[in-house]
């Protein structure tokens, strides 16, 4: 089905050159001019090192029968005269206010995920249970940022009812834009974490920064947050809804118990049980509930929709070894909180011996040494061996407890770090494997395990 008609597309954009009388409609908005595309409309985004804009003729050799263009920049001598260009003043931007006036058009339920840890996983599972009972488009992969969260909304199909949008930050400002982009009905805040806490200064300036996605809820809206989080208690015209352990919160989770490959647990006297491993898990399960009840769908329903979600590219990844250890991939990427919660996890194992390899937490600025000791301080005796690698994380082994008895290693170097694990590579053995994103522990796990 034609998404957007060259009448809409008008109706936006003003100024023009090219024909608008041609019986085009667009299917695709997009940014990437190597897609291959029918009917695409193309977006030059100037970025930091490229020029969208010197790309135009790649895009319409690729398909594009449309571009967005700035009004500042040289039209190439070689495209056709009848090419339709829509002429703006900043190209993020027109890309940004299509964004809304589509969401306005379709008008689905906007929910949008932020938070310092588990905005993916959220989004996923909010997504992947409410599709049993709606049409659900939801943010692919990690599109969560200014030019991403646009290209998601453009993406939803004419018929979504429900839209779920994971928004992410770096500084100040950025949640307040996208939600403003967005206009969610529901707003989610999964938790305050560290990550980025070296531009944002401290966890009240990261709370604050999350708090923003109130800026574009409807008055009508509902704020979820993580009610175990005293910097999410706020007065808001909003309604808001606490999710946690604490008691006294609208969705109270109790008595997690986990399993090999699930997790059990109450939320509100209600028992569920979840294909997914932790109690931060349970808490995200908390987020879905609440918002399969502001959507009125029947909670015995939506248990066994979350019973049986299978999510696509999930973190925490257990892979049997022949040698009969398994070893956690959770290398996609890290912050202090996530770290702490998977070495919750990995406790939880029913493996007689649990070992960490864990590396740097990027992006912490002067927080680099407290975050990583935060880290060293959760690893006590349930652990039998922790090795770390890379520069900061040596302060997770030197902020080890002192009754720690298991064995400890700081390496600067991989191959000696791979060395020593080889001799872990034996059953009943569970071996964790978290670092941040630019370490590439996903290299270290692949070593190993091929
Ligand atoms: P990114 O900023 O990289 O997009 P994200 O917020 O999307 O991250 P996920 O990828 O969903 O986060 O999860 C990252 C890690 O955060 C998981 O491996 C898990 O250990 C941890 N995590 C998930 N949910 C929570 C939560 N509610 N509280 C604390 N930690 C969590
Ligand atoms: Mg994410």
């Amino acid at each position: 089905m034609k998404k957007f008609s060259i009448d809409f597309l008008h109706k936006i954009f003003l100024k023009y050159r090219g024909n608008l009388n041609q019986q085009l409609d667009i299917d695709t908005i997009y940014t990437d001019s190597r897609e291959v595309v029918t009917n695409g409309l193309f977006v030059p985004i100037i970025g930091e090192r490229f020029n969208g804009h010197d790309f135009l003729l790649q895009a319409v050799d690729k398909g594009a029968v449309a571009s967005l263009w700035s009004e500042k920049e040289e039209i190439p001598a070689d495209l056709p005269d009848d090419f339709l260009l829509f002429f703006v003043e900043d190209t993020l931007e027109g890309l940004q206010q299509l964004a809304t006036e589509y969401r306005d058009y379709i008008n689905p339920t906007v929910i949008g995920v932020t938070g310092s840890n588990g905005k993916t996983t959220t989004k996923e599972l909010i997504g992947s249970s409410l599709s049993e009972f709606y049409q659900v488009t939801k943010t692919e992969g990690n599109l969560n940022n200014l030019i991403g969260l646009p290209l998601s909304i453009l993406r939803m199909p004419v018929q979504t009812e429900v839209l779920v949008l994971e928004m992410g930050m770096s500084g100040f400002g950025e949640i307040e834009r996208l939600s403003e982009i967005a206009k969610p009905n529901i707003a989610v805040i999964t938790n305050i974490g560290e990550s980025h806490i070296e531009h944002l200064g401290s966890r009240e300036g990261i709370a604050k920064a999350k708090l923003e996605i109130v800026k574009g809820l409807s008055e009508d809206g509902v704020l979820i947050v993580d009610g175990d989080e005293p910097l999410l208690e706020v007065d808001l015209s909003q309604r808001i809804v606490t999710c946690g352990f604490n008691s006294g919160l609208d969705y109270e989770v109790k008595d997690v118990v986990q399993k090999k490959s699930e997790t059990t647990f109450t939320i509100n006297e209600q028992l569920f049980s979840i294909p997914l491993l932790g109690m931060h898990q349970a808490k995200n399960t908390a987020y879905a509930l609440a918002i399969s009840d502001l959507l009125r769908i029947d909670s015995s329903k939506m248990a066994h929709s979350l019973a049986n979600l299978s999510l696509p590219g999930m973190r925490f990844e257990q892979i049997a070894t022949k040698s009969g250890a398994v070893v956690v991939n959770d290398a996609y990427n890290a912050s202090a909180t996530s770290m702490r919660a998977s070495i919750d996890v990995i406790k939880r194992f029913s493996e007689s011996y649990k070992v960490l390899v864990l590396g740097d937490i990027f992006e912490l600025g002067q927080f680099a040494e407290s975050e990583h000791r935060k880290v060293g301080e959760v690893i006590n005796q349930e652990i039998d061996a922790v090795f770390t690698v890379g520069q900061d994380s040596q302060y997770i082994i030197k902020a080890l407890p002192s009754d720690f008895n298991g064995r400890a290693e700081h390496f600067d170097n991989r191959d000696m770090l791979l060395n020593e694990i080889e001799n872990y590579m034996k059953k009943d053995t569970v071996i964790l494997f978290k670092a941040s994103r630019g370490m590439k522990f996903e290299q270290l796990v692949q070593q190993l395990v091929s």
